[in-house]
């Protein structure tokens, strides 16, 4: 044995989302820049992933690191109940200037999960508060939107949540309204509205990533808003994902005509920095709160609400997310990934390909799924045996880089992916 990280990690660590029996051993890894983590045997990856689609703008970021140690030696936490700071101030200012015109307020958490928690408690006290029994939450079919009970529950019932069934609250779901299920979800939403007991409804606009980069347009999604607004329903966007450039434009509610009543983020918010969670919402739900009754207040908070270093990272990230190369890479990469997409279109061993901004998924062609199980494991492999992070979900592969992405590491990540076809084109 020697002293390497990875051997270390595996008498002390637990991974998340990992049969700690059977995973191979994890990869130490000691540096980060750009889109490359370095490993501590020397070997490079691209992270094609942006670690778990957080990072957005690179790794180790040097105006990011000099804002956050700046921050450090300034403030590193207070309170936030009854005392506030200028990162929480500025950082409020500066999204409710690029979120939809109608958002108002911001609550800070931890993380997505929470982000979501947050929401789905606000609009369920909105409702609560002024005495309504509206109750029932709508999600999307196959959608994801944490870990924590709450989120689990407006999430997929899969083999994750399989396990808490029985604590997982009753929601409604709806056909997400992928090109030709238009009518059949709007028809199924519209006989849902009809119920008088429904709170809200809770989506991944445009796109569901854990589901495997399922996506719709938003056409459909703005005709799906303007029905619940119509029946009075709360419409929660949980942008975790999809928020700071992701599809394309800063915001995938940026394609909409209707805008939500909440919204939630989380993983680009400070530039894959730190965990930091927000909560927006209009100036009517947060209305519904203000009382002379201190019972109506939203009781929601974390030790580390609104953490200034969390901010500051998320300033910092801001910065770079408003300036002009920031929207230039955001073309580039998708410019790039439809080229590919179109190269790949007819050949073997393709079943779907599917693109939205800078996220682009190939979905194979596999006879046997039970047997799909080990080739996923093996294209994983494959990957990484060349240099490139990536984590395909189940049969489906997607791209979703860091915007610093260069072509050149670009071309290599397409590369492994066409390497990946020819590995499942010639196993059937
Ligand atoms: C990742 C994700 C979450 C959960 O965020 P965490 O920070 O992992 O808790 C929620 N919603 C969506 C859409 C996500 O992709």
């Amino acid at each position: 044995m020697d002293n390497s990280l990875s051997n270390r990690d595996q008498l002390v660590n637990w991974h998340p989302y990992t049969q700690m029996q059977t995973a191979p051993p994890p990869i130490g890894i000691a540096r980060g820049q750009g889109a490359v983590l370095y490993a501590e045997d020397g070997k490079e990856y691209i992270d094609a992933v942006s670690s778990w689609w957080v990072n957005i703008h690179g790794h180790a970021h040097p105006h990011i690191a000099a804002r956050v140690s700046e921050q450090l030696s300034t403030l590193e936490h207070v309170i936030f109940a009854g005392f506030t700071h200028a990162p929480a101030v500025e950082l409020s200012e500066r999204l409710l200037r690029l979120l939809p015109q109608n958002q108002s307020r911001v609550f800070y958490s931890d993380n997505g999960s929470t982000a979501v928690e947050v929401a789905l408690k606000m609009a369920l006290q909105y409702w609560f508060n002024q005495g309504k029994d509206k109750t029932k939450i709508i999600a999307l079919e196959g959608s994801y939107h944490g870990d924590t009970f709450g989120a689990m529950s407006v999430s997929e019932r899969s083999v994750f949540t399989r396990p808490f069934q029985q604590y997982l609250f009753d929601v409604e779901f709806l056909p997400v309204p992928v090109p030709g299920n238009e009518e059949a979800s709007y028809e199924h939403l519209e006989t849902l509205l009809t119920r008088q007991d429904i709170a809200a409804f809770v989506f991944e606009p445009l796109v569901l990533g854990t589901a495997g980069m399922v996506m719709y347009s938003p056409a459909v999604l703005d005709k799906l808003m303007e029905l619940c607004r119509k029946n009075g329903v709360l419409i929660i966007a949980d942008e975790v994902m999809t928020g700071f450039g992701r599809t394309g434009k800063r915001f995938a509610c940026d394609y909409l005509t209707q805008q939500p009543d909440l919204m939630c983020f989380s993983k680009g918010l400070t530039g894959g920095t730190m965990a930091l969670g927000v909560t927006t919402c209009s100036q009517e739900i947060f209305a519904s709160f203000l009382s002379e009754d201190k019972t109506r207040a939203f009781f929601h908070g974390h030790s580390y609400t609104a953490n200034p270093v969390a901010c500051a990272a998320s300033l910092a990230s801001l910065d770079l997310v408003e300036n002009d190369l920031f929207l230039e890479n955001l073309d580039r990469i998708s410019g790039s990934h439809a080229v590919f997409a179109q190269s790949l279109s007819g050949k073997p061993g393709i079943k779907a390909c599917r693109q939205t901004g800078t996220i682009l998924a190939i979905e194979f062609e596999v006879g046997q799924t039970t047997y799909f199980h080990s080739l996923r494991d093996q294209l994983y492999t494959l990957a990484l045996e060349n240099g490139v992070l990536l984590r395909p979900l189940g049969n489906i592969v997607y791209v979703l880089p860091p915007y610093c992405i260069t072509q050149t590491q670009l071309e290599k990540v397409y590369q492994v992916m066409e390497q990946m076809r020819q590995l499942v084109a010639g196993s059937f």
